[in-house]
C-alpha cells in the first residue's frame, strides 16, 4: 500500500479519547468525509479490487456504512441495500442478533432485498471485534447471497475481527490499522 494513501488517512481520521467510554479511542470519520481528496482516495480503493467483478448490492452498515456504502455503490454501478437497527425498516424484514462489547442487539435488513446468489459486497467504516460485520454477512448469507468481500476503512487488529469474517470464508479488504480498541 502506498504512503500516500496511508498519510492521507492518518491525517483526515481524528483520534477522540476516552469516548463513548474510557478507555475506547474513537476513531472519528467524519473529519476523513470532509476532506474530499480523503473521502475520494477512501472509496477509490475500497472499490478498485472489485470494479469489473459483477458485483450486483453494496451493502452498507447503519450509519456511516451507509455514506460509504452508497459512494462505492454508485462507483461500482450496483445497488445498495441497507442493513439496519431493528425497527427501522417499513417492509417484511429479515432480523439477527449479534454481539456488542456488552450483550446482544439486532438488526435486520428487507427480506426482498437480496437474491439467492447475488454478488454483494459488505461495507462498513471501522471492523474492532467484529461482531457486527459478522451478524451482516449471515444475515446476508441466510438469505442466499455470495458475499464476496467486506470492506472497512479501519481495521483495529488488535480485537481480530477480521478472522471472524474470514471464518465464514468472506476476505476481508481494510485500508489502514489503529492499535488498540
Ligand atoms: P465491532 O462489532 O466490535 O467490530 O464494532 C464495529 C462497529 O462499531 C462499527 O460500526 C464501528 O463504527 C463501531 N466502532 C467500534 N469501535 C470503534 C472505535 N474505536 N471507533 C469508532 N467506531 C467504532
Amino acid at each position: 500500500m502506498d504512503k500516500t494513501l496511508q498519510t492521507t488517512l492518518a491525517e483526515s481520521i481524528r483520534t477522540i479519547p476516552d469516548y463513548p467510554k474510557p478507555g475506547i479511542q474513537f476513531r472519528d470519520i467524519t473529519t476523513l468525509l470532509n476532506q474530499p481528496r480523503a473521502f475520494r482516495r477512501s472509496v477509490d480503493e475500497l472499490v478498485h479490487p472489485y470494479a469489473g467483478t459483477g458485483i450486483e448490492q453494496v451493502a452498507g452498515i447503519e450509519a456511516r456504512g451507509f455514506i460509504l456504502g452508497g459512494a462505492i455503490a454508485h462507483q461500482l454501478s450496483a445497488g445498495f441495500v441497507p442493513i439496519r437497527k431493528k425497527g427501522k425498516l417499513p417492509h417484511e424484514t429479515v432480523r439477527i442478533a449479534y454481539s456488542l462489547e456488552y450483550g446482544v442487539d439486532e438488526m435486520e435488513m428487507h427480506r426482498d432485498a437480496v437474491k439467492p446468489g447475488q454478488k454483494v459486497m459488505l461495507v462498513d467504516d471501522l471492523i474492532a471485534t467484529g461482531g457486527t460485520a459478522e451478524g451482516a454477512v449471515k444475515l446476508l448469507q441466510q438469505m442466499g447471497a455470495d458475499v464476496v468481500a467486506a470492506c472497512f476503512v479501519i481495521d483495529l487488529p488488535e480485537l481480530g475481527g477480521r478472522a471472524k469474517i474470514e471464518a465464514l470464508g468472506v476476505p476481508v479488504r481494510t485500508l489502514i490499522a489503529f492499535e488498540g480498541h
